[in-house]
C-alpha cells in the first residue's frame, strides 16, 4: 500500500466501496433502530459493522465523511413530535469492547488524571432509551428524547404517566443557598437563594421497560396480530414517542436517572454528590453504583456486572465509568461525539461480521456430506475463527447464506462457532442461492438423500474421502491410536494403493514407506519423503496397536451411533467381537446406555460380508479381538499437563465422575481459577470462576466439548487469543 499525505494511505477502490456499503448499511440500521424501533440485526452485528467501519476509516482518515455513523449521534428527531433544543448537546459514549480496552481509556486519561488521584464512578448502563427531564420551580414542564443530540422529540405528556417520573423534586433537596446558573436553558429565573427558591434543573436518565413488563407486551402485541418488539430497549423508545399518552401509560414504563446537566446551581462537585442529591431529590437512582478508587475495582464492578446481567430484572448492555470529579471532567472535555471522562465498557460481544468465502462440503466417514462455511478470520469472544459448519442443505436453506455474503458469526456455548446468517444489506448482487453438489467431491459419485432424512450421503463406498476418513478414524486418538500415522500419511498411502481398509495398515513394510511422497516440496524443489526413521516409527506403533483393549477396536471401526462411550459399554458387556458378533439386536440393546436404534446399526454393520471381511484380515493379521484374559489397562495420558476447573451444573457427569475422567488422562483439576488453569467447564449457573476466566483469557468450554474431551481423550483446541 502506498504512504499517503496527512490523509493517511491511499484507499483502495475496494476500500472506499466497502466504506460506502458500510455508511449506508449502517444508516438503515440506525434508521431501523432510532427512528422506527425495529432493528432488522442484533447489536453486536450493528456495533461490528460500526467498528468495521471505523477501522477503515482510521487507517484512511481521507474517507471520513461528515455523515458518516461514526461522526454523529442517534438520528434526526421524528417531525411527529414537537423539536426540543438540548440546552446542553446530548452525548453518546465511547466504546470499550473488552477489559483490554478500558485499560487503553483508563492509560489514555494517564497523567493528566490518573495521578491525582482519581477515582471513578461505576454505573450499570441501562439499555433503555436516553431521556432529559426539566424542572422549572421544582415542576416537571419538559421531557425530551436525546434525537440527534443537538434537537430531541418533546414527549412530556407522555413522561408524565412514567410514575418514577417525580412531576414535582422533593423540597428536602432544596439547596440552601443555591448559586445562580449560567446558561440559556436557565434564563431569568435561574439560580435559586437563600429563600428557597428552586432553580431551573434538568436531570437527564433513561427510560426502560423492565423485562417482565417486555414479555407481557409482547404477549399481547401477538395476540392483537402485531409485530412483537425486538428487545425492550426499543418497546421503550416506542413506547414514549406514542401519540396517545394513554398508550404510553399503558405500557409499565420505568426510570433510573443518572445525571445533572448543571450541577453548579446545586453545588455539586463529583457524580457521586449529584446521584446522592438525585436520590433525595426523588428521583429513582439505580442502586447498583460504586464509587471505585482504582481501577482494578472498576474491573472487579465490570465482571461482577457480567455475572449478574441475566438476573437483573432490567436490561443493561455494559457499565458505564465515568471520572468522579466535575472539576476533572471539565478539563477532560468531549469528542465529536461522546465525553472523554466517560467509557461504556460494553460486555464481551458474542457475535460479529465477517465475509464468507467458501462453503466446502465434507465427506465423512460414513459418506455424510456436510457444508462447512469458510469465512474471513474474525476474533468472537477471545478466539479466532475462520470455519464453522452448517450441517445440511436444510440449514443453508433456512439461514439463507450465500458465497460473498457478510454473515453474522458467534460462539455457541462460547466454544462452538456457529453461522448466524447473513446481511443481507451487504450481500453483493451476483451471490447466488447455494446447492448441495449432485456429485461427491470427493469420488465423483451420486449425492443420495434419504427421503426423511437431513443429511445428503455420497453412496460410493469405495470413495476416498469416506475410506481416508475411516481409516484416519482408526488410526485416531480414541481408536488404536498409532502414532505418527496421520490423515496425511494415510491419504498418501490411499493414493499409492497400499491401503484399502484398516486390516491393510498391519501388511505395511518399511518398503512401503520408501518412496512415499507426501506432496509437498522442499525448498530446493525435492519431493518430501517419509524417512526411514519415522517409517520405523509408526511401523513399531502399528505393531503395539495390534494389543489394544476392545473398546478401542470397536469404536475404531467407525459403526454409526457408536462413540467411545458405547463402545467401551459393548466391550464391558461382551468381552469379545465375536460374541459382540453373535449377538441379536435385543440383547445388545439391553446393555447399559445401547437403545435399538445403536444396536440395529452395530448388527447391520457386523453382518455386512465386507466388514465380515475386514474383522478377519484383522484377526489374520494379529489385531486383538478380545478383551479375555487381559488385565486392566490405563489410559493414556493425553491430557498431561493440563489443568482444568470445573464450575456450574454439569448434565452428563457428576463433578466428581467428570474429575475422575479427566484425572485418568493425566489431567489436573483444579478448584480455583489462574493464569496457570488451561481451561475453565461452564456449566449451567456458572458463576465467579467463569467471570475470572474471561477475565484471564482462560478458554471456556461448555458440556460438549467436556464430553468430547472425556470421550476422545483429545485435548481442546487452545482457544485463548
Ligand atoms: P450507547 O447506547 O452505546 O451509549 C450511550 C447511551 O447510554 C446514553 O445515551 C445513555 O442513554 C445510555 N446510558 C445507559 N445507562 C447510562 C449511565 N448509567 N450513564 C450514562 N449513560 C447511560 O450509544 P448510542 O449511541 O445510544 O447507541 C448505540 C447503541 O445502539 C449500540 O449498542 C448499538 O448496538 C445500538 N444500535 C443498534 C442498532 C441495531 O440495528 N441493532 C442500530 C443502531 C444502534
Amino acid at each position: 500500500m502506498q504512504s499517503g499525505d496527512i490523509g493517511g494511505p491511499v484507499a483502495s477502490a475496494g476500500v472506499s466501496a466497502r466504506a460506502a456499503a458500510l455508511r449506508a448499511e449502517i444508516d438503515h440500521h440506525a434508521y431501523r433502530y432510532y427512528a422506527l424501533d425495529a432493528p432488522e440485526i442484533s447489536d453486536e452485528a450493528y456495533d461490528a459493522l460500526v467498528r468495521e467501519l471505523e477501522g477503515i476509516e482510521a487507517a484512511h482518515p481521507q474517507l471520513i465523511t461528515p455523515d458518516s455513523p461514526t461522526q454523529r449521534v442517534g438520528v434526526a428527531p421524528s417531525v411527529a413530535f414537537a423539536p426540543v433544543r438540548h440546552a446542553a448537546r446530548m452525548y453518546s459514549l465511547d466504546n470499550a469492547m473488552s477489559l483490554d480496552e478500558l485499560d487503553a481509556w483508563f492509560d489514555r486519561l494517564e497523567p493528566d488524571v490518573l495521578e491525582r488521584g482519581c477515582a471513578f464512578v461505576a454505573e450499570l448502563k441501562i439499555d433503555g432509551s436516553a431521556l432529559a427531564l426539566t424542572y422549572e420551580g421544582g415542576s416537571l414542564v419538559k421531557a425530551a428524547t436525546r434525537g440527534d443530540g443537538t434537537t430531541g422529540e418533546d414527549i412530556t405528556v407522555n413522561i408524565r404517566t412514567v410514575k418514577s417520573v417525580p412531576l414535582r423534586m422533593r423540597d428536602e433537596a432544596l439547596p440552601a443557598a443555591a448559586a445562580p446558573a449560567q446558561g440559556a436553558l436557565f434564563g431569568d429565573n435561574a439560580g435559586g437563594d437563600a429563600s428557597g427558591v428552586w432553580p431551573a434543573i434538568e436531570v437527564r436518565g433513561e427510560v426502560f421497560m423492565p423485562k417482565a413488563s417486555f414479555e407481557r407486551l409482547n404477549t399481547e402485541q401477538e395476540e392483537a396480530g402485531q409485530t412483537p418488539f425486538a428487545n425492550p430497549r426499543n418497546a421503550a423508545a416506542g413506547s414514549v414517542r406514542q401519540k396517545d399518552p394513554a398508550m404510553t401509560a399503558a405500557r409499565d414504563l420505568a426510570t433510573f436517572i443518572y445525571q445533572v446537566t448543571d450541577p453548579r446551581p446545586l453545588h455539586l462537585g463529583s457524580q457521586s454528590e449529584a446521584l446522592a442529591w438525585l436520590r433525595a431529590a426523588g428521583f429513582r437512582v439505580n442502586p447498583d453504583i460504586k464509587t471505585c478508587g482504582t481501577r482494578e475495582l472498576v474491573k472487579q464492578f465490570c465482571l461482577a456486572a457480567i455475572g449478574k446481567r441475566h438476573d437483573l430484572p432490567y436490561e443493561i448492555d455494559g457499565v458505564v465509568i465515568k471520572v468522579d470529579s466535575f472539576a476533572m471532567q471539565d478539563e477532560l472535555g468531549f469528542t465529536a461525539k461522546a465525553p472523554r471522562w466517560a467509557i461504556a465498557f460494553k460486555f464481551p460481544p458474542e457475535e460479529k461480521t465477517t465475509v464468507l468465502r467458501e462453503i466446502r462440503v465434507q465427506v465423512g466417514r460414513t459418506g455424510a456430506l456436510t457444508p462447512l462455511a469458510e469465512f474471513d478470520p474474525v476474533l468472537v469472544a477471545g478466539s479466532t475463527i475462520a470455519r464453522a459448519t452448517l450441517h445440511n442443505q436444510d440449514e443453508v436453506r433456512r439461514k439463507d447464506v450465500r458465497i460473498g455474503d457478510t454473515i453474522i458469526v458467534r460462539k455457541a456455548g462460547d466454544v462452538i462457532p456457529e453461522v448466524v446468517g447473513p446481511v443481507i444489506g451487504l450481500r453483493p448482487a451476483d451471490a447466488a442461492p447455494w446447492s448441495m453438489p449432485a456429485e461427491c467431491p470427493s469420488c465423483g459419485g451420486p449425492v443420495w438423500r434419504p427421503e426423511g432424512e437431513v443429511v445428503s450421503r455420497c453412496t460410493n463406498v469405495a470413495c476416498p474421502a469416506q475410506r481416508w476418513e475411516r481409516l484416519g478414524h482408526w488410526a485416531g486418538r480414541g481408536a488404536l491410536d498409532i502414532e505418527g500415522l496421520g490423515y496425511e500419511i494415510i491419504g498418501r498411502l490411499i493414493e499409492s494403493g497400499l491401503v484399502k481398509d484398516v486390516s491393510d495398515f498391519y501388511t505395511l513394510t518399511q518398503d512401503s514407506f520408501a518412496d512415499l511422497d507426501l506432496g509437498r516440496v522442499k525448498k530446493d524443489g525435492t519431493a518430501v519423503r517419509l524417512g526411514a526413521v519415522m517409517a520405523a516409527k509408526i511401523l513399531a506403533n502399528v505393531e503395539a496397536s495390534k494389543d489394544r483393549p476392545l473398546a478401542r477396536v470397536v469404536f475404531g471401526l467407525g459403526i454409526r451411533h457408536v462413540g467411545s462411550t458405547v463402545a467401551e459399554q459393548l466391550a464391558t458387556t461382551f468381552r469379545s467381537l465375536d460374541a459382540l458378533r453373535a449377538a441379536g439386536d435385543e440383547e445388545i440393546a439391553s446393555a447399559d446406555q445401547v437403545g435399538p436404534a445403536i444396536a440395529a446399526s452395530v448388527v447391520a454393520f457386523l453382518g455386512n460380508p465386507d466388514n465380515v471381511a475386514v474383522v478377519e484380515r484383522l484377526r489374520t493379521v494379529g489385531v486383538r479381538l478380545s478383551d479375555e484374559g487381559r488385565v486392566a489397562e490405563a489410559l493414556p495420558a493425553t491430557l498431561a499437563g493440563l489443568t482444568f476447573v470445573l464450575t456450574g451444573g454439569l448434565e452428563r457427569f457428576t463433578r466428581e465422575e467428570a474429575t475422575a475422567r479427566l484425572k485418568a488422562r493425566g489431567a489436573k483439576v483444579s478448584g480455583s481459577v489462574s493464569a496457570k488453569t488451561s481451561f475453565v467447564v461452564a456449566g449451567t449457573d456458572a458463576g465467579s470462576k467463569l467471570t475470572h476466566a474471561i477475565d484471564l483469557g482462560v478458554t471456556v468450554l461448555d458440556e460438549t466439548a467436556l464430553v468430547r474431551v472425556i470421550e476422545t481423550g483429545e485435548p481442546p483446541a487452545s482457544e485463548a487469543s
